[in-house]
């Protein structure tokens, strides 16, 4: 088939090579010249495992292609995949107003297109991807409708799951597939579509396009709503003297409960679950349904970075730690993705940085992306290796768990002057930090 996509970004650039690297001829479209530029020429712009050899080589054999013209990608396909961004207010309300943009400029297009309205076949399959509230579907038919473009578009949801770092793999061997549509041919399209990654399993769900944008916020709010509970539970976990990592596993041997996303940490970040969650609150409370749930998920979250960072200046009773140098290990949302997007590492080196008197930070992939949000903060440099970070300093701290952190050498780490290590993803054996003498502050245990 051929497919246009729209919003080159983390969702649509991996959208666009996955569909071309299952025989589809895929444009992938961008209001940014600068992206569409750095594309064609074979430069990603972001660091995605395994995204550049893919989109190299779709690239390569021409299924693959980049173009920064709407009306191109009108006429290119007949379905087209939105992966436009959709910004949130403070209030938690989503700003939709790239994706009403491109469909007002599609059905502007289209009606004035007298090949494709005397064309009785003539029909484009819109699926959107991006993250959008209940009801955006059926607001955005009504635009059709003024067109009188509803018996020739079809729009219909089509939420993504995918996880950054993760992508291609969430991508190609899906949890689920969820089509949210109302026509039978929309339907049987996105069969089509998906049928080479899913012939094996039976993972693809059918919902009216209510039921399918709702399905997205509920899912991500209930996986942000185990991380805060847990969060939540490590506090009482350090109040009592108890170990978070044998409650986490004793919990989650309930198969009703699962072990997944219940590793106490600094909390949740990145580009999706805050903003989810927040929209869910806002998405409740207009429809007058109490959204005490998620309010109470996102002041757990939000706390969570301040009860972490009292735990350092407790340690240096407030008074020592302006003259004190820190190693920062780590500051993208979560391992092997650049995104710094809401993440817990970034805030937490902001506040780190106005109370100390130098960071050393080792971040391995979100380096470039974390350099420049942290441009004006001068007591913060940025090192090439976790040893580096540590070398001078008198405290670590972890903020992201890649895995080279995990087994970092004990004694290495006794060149830390105060021979402390606070460590916000609970990643380092405790005891074995002890046996070297080393002070150790995780969170709950
Ligand atoms: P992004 O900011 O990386 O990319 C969005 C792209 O859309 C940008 O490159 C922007 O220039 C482009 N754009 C905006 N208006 C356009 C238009 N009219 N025509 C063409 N291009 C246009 O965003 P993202 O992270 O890929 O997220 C996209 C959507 O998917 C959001 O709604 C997000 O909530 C959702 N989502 C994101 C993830 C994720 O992990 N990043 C996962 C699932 C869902």
């Amino acid at each position: 088939m051929n497919i246009s996509i729209i919003g080159t970004g983390y969702v649509g650039l991996v959208t666009g090579a996955c569909f071309a690297s299952l025989s589809n001829s895929v444009t992938c479209f961008d209001i940014d010249p600068k992206k569409i530029r750095l594309l064609q020429k074979g430069i990603i712009p972001f660091y995605e495992p395994g995204l550049e050899n893919l989109v190299k080589t779709q690239k390569n054999n021409k299924s693959l292609k980049f173009s920064l013209s709407t009306k191109k990608s009108t006429s290119f396909a007949d379905v087209i995949f939105l992966c436009v961004g959709t910004p949130q207010s403070k209030s938690g309300n989503l700003d939709l107003k790239y994706i009403m943009d491109y469909v007002d400029s599609l059905c502007n297009i289209l009606s004035q297109d007298k090949l494709f309205l005397s064309n009785a076949k003539a029909r484009k399959f819109i699926y959107i991807k991006s993250t959008i509230p209940p009801g955006t579907i059926k607001l955005l038919v009504k635009t059709l409708k003024k067109f009188h473009l509803d018996s020739k578009i079809f729009i219909s949801s089509n939420p993504e799951f995918l996880k950054e770092g993760s992508a291609i793999q969430d991508f190609m061997k899906p949890d689920r597939v969820i089509i949210g549509a109302s026509h039978p041919m929309a339907i049987n399209i996105g069969k089509d579509l998906y049928r080479p990654i899913l012939w094996k399993s039976d993972r693809m769900l059918i919902t009216s396009p209510e039921s399918s944008e709702i399905i997205k916020y509920a899912s991500n709010s209930f996986l942000a709503m185990k991380i805060s509970f847990i969060n939540q539970i490590a506090r009482l976990s350090d109040s009592v003297g108890a170990d978070i990592h044998d409650i986490r596993k004793g919990v989650g041997m309930d198969e009703r409960i699962n072990p997944h996303f219940l590793f106490a940490g600094l909390g949740y970040g990145g580009s999706c679950f805050p903003k989810d969650v927040k929209a869910l609150e806002y998405i409740l409370k207009k429809n007058n349904i109490p959204a005490d749930l998620s309010s109470a998920t996102i002041k757990i979250n939000s706390d969570q970075l301040a009860y972490f960072f009292n735990k350092i200046l407790r340690f240096y009773q407030d008074k020592t730690i302006a003259n004190k140098e820190f190693g920062f290990w780590g500051l993208a949302f979560k391992p092997n993705t650049d995104d710094i997007r809401y993440s817990s590492a970034i805030s937490l080196v902001k506040l780190l940085s106005k109370k100390v008197k130098k960071i050393r930070d080792y971040e391995p992939i979100a380096y470039k992306n974390a350099s420049d949000e942290l441009k004006d903060f001068s007591n913060i440099i940025f090192v090439k290796t976790p040893e580096a970070a540590i070398t001078n300093s008198d405290s670590l701290v972890i903020a992201t768990e890649y895995a080279e952190f995990w087994n970092y050498p004990g004694e290495n780490l006794l060149q830390l002057r105060d021979k402390c290590i606070f460590d916000g993803r609970n990643i380092m054996d405790k005891e074995n930090m002890e046996s070297f003498g080393l002070k150790y502050f995780g969170i709950g245990r």
